[in-house]
């Protein structure tokens, strides 16, 4: 899944892990589990996150080198928020050559920018089972617990303005080059992410089902 922060990535791709039945492997959830845990990767990647900067290439591409082995990910998966830089897709595209599974498609889900900051000012997040919530249009229950679990939903530390912008601005730099690199391999699917949750995901799956239907 491709796109800019706030853009409704990690709605969708939850959406397709139940639709389709292989998980979702969200790079920045596995960074909030390391940093809530205080491990090496959580201290070394904490800094950068605060501030809305990227983690290190050579940090991610050893996370999802050794994620992509584990079991629940032999049937495929869906990759949320990784690559997110050239060299990051290089060493992605190196590791499927060697197991001999390449990417099947990538889906680029497209906002206005000024929508994406509303949206991530009013997003809210469930720390416990990771359900994602949003002040405008999905909120949580009114006494601000998760509708799925009961815990309390809480925001992100970066997803405040200031930060959202730095983010914004390091996916225009850092990330969005990737649009004309999987143009260019024929992998690119664009989908307008302006509709309600169903509309996105029914316009996802309609480009997934094209994308197959052409392999
Ligand atoms: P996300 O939840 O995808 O918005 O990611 C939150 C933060 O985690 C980002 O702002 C980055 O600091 C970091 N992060 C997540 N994925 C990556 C990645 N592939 N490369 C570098 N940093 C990442």
């Amino acid at each position: 899944m491709l796109g800019a922060p706030g853009v409704g990535k990690g709605t969708q791709a939850k959406k397709l892990e139940e639709d389709y039945s292989i998980p979702q492997i969200s790079t920045g959830d596995i960074l909030r589990d390391a940093v809530k845990n205080h491990t090496e990767l959580g201290v070394k990647a904490k800094r950068y996150m605060e501030e809305g900067k990227l983690v290190p290439d050579d940090l991610m591409i050893d996370l999802m080198r050794e994620r992509l082995k584990s079991d629940d990910a032999a049937n495929g998966y869906i990759l949320d928020g990784f690559p997110r830089t050239i060299s990051q897709a290089e060493a992605l595209e190196k590791m499927l050559d060697e197991v001999d599974s390449p990417i099947d498609s990538v889906i680029e889900i497209t906002v206005d920018y000024e929508d994406l900051v509303r949206r991530i000012v009013n997003r809210r997040v469930c720390p416990a089972c990771g359900s994602n919530y949003n002040l405008i249009d999905k909120p949580p229950r009114p006494d601000g617990s998760c509708a799925k679990c009961g815990e309390r939903v809480i925001q992100r530390p970066d997803d405040n303005e200031e930060t959202a912008r730095t983010r914004l601005e390091v996916y225009d730099e850092q990330t969005k080059p990737l649009r004309s690199y999987y143009s260019s391999s024929g992998l690119l699917r664009q989908v307008d992410g302006e509709g309600s949750i169903e509309e996105v995901s029914a316009s996802i799956k309609e480009v997934l089902q094209i994308s197959s239907s052409l392999t």
